[in-house]
């Protein structure tokens, strides 16, 4: 049985049966099925079901934004932002598709040499329920639209999230069965990727369910993706616009409550500006609004769980415990945790070892840019960062020096279906967005005429 709880209020939303094997290997059969027709329907057919999709997403906007926010807390605009984005994700596929599927000619020892893309067959997506929308359409866009089919297992707190997505991309106008979502447990997700009409499993989520889901995809040998956990940093320069930095901290570690794989997790600041940084920062901090996701003013709602704000709880006595000062915030209500500023703050500390998904945010003063730069790189993950710097030349050089998937210059971390998405070390394999992400779960086929 799954139950999905409000964070917000503690009520029980609705409680839904876990589907039986029969159901689940059903589903994977009609989406091989639906998708040996889907990959004959030529491409301008299948990126207009997309654009489809789009309207569907938008017209729907209000009722899926609302759901989510009560299965999992975001505020009300913070959910709207994010059908938006789902839809212009279609619609950036749906316009490149020709272009970014187009077939390559190459010059060999032959008469003709062609690199043509085909699908795989079904692709099995686990995801993550911070972005509930988001991580499941950026995953299914590119996936649908090369041909393939999908079935999508959902974070069990946002299953009617993931029903609404099987009711978008029925309602765009998808072949019957090309797409389910499933309501699996962690043993079935198993028997799932070893089937043979299972083609690839796509994860986002945290480097532990990664490193287990890894392990099932190299038993069976299946394709894999995983889009992991962060612990990105934001470095702020000497000449840095310092109001401008830290307004950027503020929305790139506390947006979606603080849970974001790409939030700011730790600003490293350089000794000559810290002073003048940090009381901007606080300042920003002091302006945010917690309270009702619902309410359009609330800028913090809950986060995913009371268990979530108990770890915050932890991180934040485990600093104090080591020598570390709460210059803000630190102090639990229910699901709810107040934005939380650490400075004092030593590498000893678990807000810097583990990545903290919630509110809180350490300030570490670096001596040296050098300094800057083995800080930011001195932890496991490499999915994003951000610098902060007047000289964009020099921001670049410092951006070309840090472990990340993405670095961004006078920018927060975020990620554009126009550009790649991914990590590097414990952030992840592979990439999704853009045209690198159509190439995944795809057959790279080569065609030679002699
Ligand atoms: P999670 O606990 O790892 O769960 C992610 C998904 O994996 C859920 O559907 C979960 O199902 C499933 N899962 C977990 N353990 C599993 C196992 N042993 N076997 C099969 N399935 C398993 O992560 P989360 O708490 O939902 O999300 C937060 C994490 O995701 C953070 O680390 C965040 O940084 C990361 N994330 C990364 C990205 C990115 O793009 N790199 C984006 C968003 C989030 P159940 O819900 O049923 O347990």
């Amino acid at each position: 049985m799954i139950l999905t709880t409000n964070p917000a209020t503690g009520k029980i939303l609705r409680t839904y049966r876990r589907y039986s094997e029969t159901m689940i290997f059903s589903a994977l059969e009609h989406a091989h099925a639906a998708h040996l027709a889907w990959r004959q329907t030529p491409l301008s057919e299948r990126a207009g079901v997309l654009l489809k999709l789009a309207e569907v997403l938008r017209k729907k906007s209000e009722q899926y934004a609302r759901l989510m926010s009560e299965e999992m807390g975001k505020t009300s605009r913070a959910a709207r932002a994010e059908i938006e984005k789902c839809a212009w994700c279609c619609e950036v596929y749906a316009a490149n598709a020709a272009t970014w599927l187009a077939e390559e000619e190459v010059a060999a020892d032959g008469r003709k040499h062609r690199i043509v893309i085909e699908p795989l067959g079904v692709i099995l997506a686990v995801m993550p329920w911070n972005f509930p929308f988001w991580q499941a359409i950026r995953f299914l866009v590119p996936t649908l639209l090369t041909g393939n089919g999908a079935l999508l297992k959902h974070a069990a707190n946002v299953t009617g999230s993931a029903l609404n997505i099987q009711e978008a991309v029925s309602e765009a106008g998808f072949p019957q069965g090309l797409f389910s979502t499933i309501l699996a447990s962690h043993e079935q997700i198993e028997q799932i990727i070893a089937h043979p009409l299972c083609q690839g499993v796509s994860l986002t989520g945290s480097a532990e369910a990664g490193k287990i889901i890894a392990a099932t995809a190299g038993k069976y040998l299946k394709k894999i993706v995983l889009e992991l956990g962060g612990s990105d940093p934001l470095v702020v320069l000497a000449d840095a616009d310092i109001t401008a930095a830290a307004k950027a901290a503020v929305t790139g570690r506390f947006q979606n409550n603080g849970q974001s794989c790409i939030a700011a997790k730790r600003i490293i600041v350089l000794r000559e500006v810290q002073e003048a940084f940090t009381a901007a920062l606080l300042a920003e901090v002091e302006k945010l609004v917690v309270g009702d996701p619902l309410d359009e003013k609330t800028d913090i709602g809950p986060l995913v769980n009371e268990q979530a704000a108990e770890k915050m709880e932890q991180f934040v006595a485990d600093a104090l415990a080591k020598g570390a000062v709460v210059r803000t915030g630190g102090k639990r209500q229910g699901a709810y945790f107040p934005p939380t500023v650490l400075t004092n703050v030593t590498p000893d500390m678990n807000v810097l070892t583990e990545e903290v998904f919630g509110p809180v945010v350490p300030v570490i003063v670096a001596q040296s840019v050098d300094e800057a730069v083995a800080l930011a790189n001195s932890t496991r993950f490499g999915l994003g960062a951000s610098v902060w710097s007047r000289d964009l030349v020099y921001g670049e050089q410092v951006a070309r020096k840090l472990e990340a998937g993405a670095v961004f210059v006078n920018s927060i971390t975020k990620s554009d279906p126009r550009m790649p998405f991914g990590g590097i070390k414990e952030s992840g394999l592979g990439r999704e967005l853009s045209r690198w992400g159509l190439r995944e779960f795809v057959n790279i086929k080569t065609i030679n005429v002699y």
